[in-house]
């Protein structure tokens, strides 16, 4: 059994659980520490039964939450080199023991508890962001969120999931009428900027088989996005998109930006 549950998603934070029966994991910790606590206790865990934290990035969306966790449970922290240096000079996350930090590598798969982790380096605008594929007993699941494009590469290193969580940050058209300045506008719809529901849509519709579990969309952004159009614009890509699914053949379902969603279990 591989579990999947977010405590949080979305542009305001984001905090994911993955677990078995005997081991836990958090995919980033970007909300406070006491929303964290509530949200396993929700699932009836406690932070300090966390084996590690997996940092996608050092965006303060993704690590908020971080130093209280860190300093007040002393769990591991997983992330690549050039995160961890980001973390360093993030002064909002306060001081963090060095030797809490583990140094992982893209490409590269390690282990935590009965659980193989292999991080997929992803194009955004942090020091040296990944996504995270984690495997247990030939169950696998995904968390990819914050990435502007996706290539060949991730697409294949993405098959034959059995669950995923995937960014659907923005619709376009809100994104380009709204009032954020036009230089963030550029950066969100830059290659190292955020996935748009459509091309959440298409990624997805290229990881589709006959086995594919559950996809939850999340990341979703406050300001630009609403959950029922992410909701139907992926379904739509999905549908008349170049693969041999329809929408209506697997669950799709919207993260919720604050608190705990649905369960998925593989
Ligand atoms: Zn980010
Ligand atoms: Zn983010």
């Amino acid at each position: 059994m591989l579990e999947l549950r977010s405590i949080a998603s979305g542009s305001s934070g984001n905090c994911i659980c993955i677990g078995t029966d005997e081991h836990h994991i958090l995919v980033d910790a970007g909300i406070s520490g006491k929303k964290i606590e509530n949200g396993l206790n929700g699932m009836e865990l406690k932070t300090a039964e966390m084996d590690g934290v997996l940092v996608t990035h050092e965006h303060l969306d993704h690590i908020k939450g971080l130093g209280v966790i860190a300093r007040r449970y002393g769990i591991p922290i997983f992330a690549t080199e050039g995160t961890i240096r980001a973390i360093s000079q993030t002064k909002s996350v306060g001081e963090i023991d060095p030797a809490l930090f583990r140094i992982i590598e893209p490409n590269n798969t390690f282990q935590i508890g009965n659980m193989e982790i292999y991080p997929i380096p992803i194009s955004h605008d942090a020091a040296q962001p990944v996504a995270y594929r984690v495997s247990h007993n030939g169950k696998k699941v995904a968390v990819v969120t914050d990435l502007g494009t996706y290539n060949d590469t991730i697409i294949s290193e993405l098959q034959n999931l059995d669950a995923l969580l995937l960014e659907a940050n923005h619709d376009i058209n809100m994104l380009q009428v709204g009032k954020y300045p036009y230089p963030l506008k550029q950066r969100i719809l830059g290659d190292r900027g955020h996935l748009s529901n459509e091309r959440s849509g298409q990624l997805l519709g290229q990881l589709l088989h006959d086995k594919f579990g559950t996809v939850m969309l999340g990341h979703l952004s406050k300001e630009n996005n609403l959950e029922e159009l992410a909701y139907e614009t992926v379904r739509l890509e999905v549908t008349l998109g170049d693969n041999p699914y329809k929408a209506e053949d697997f669950p799709i379902i919207v993260a919720k930006r604050d608190g705990l969603s649905q369960r998925i279990c593989v």
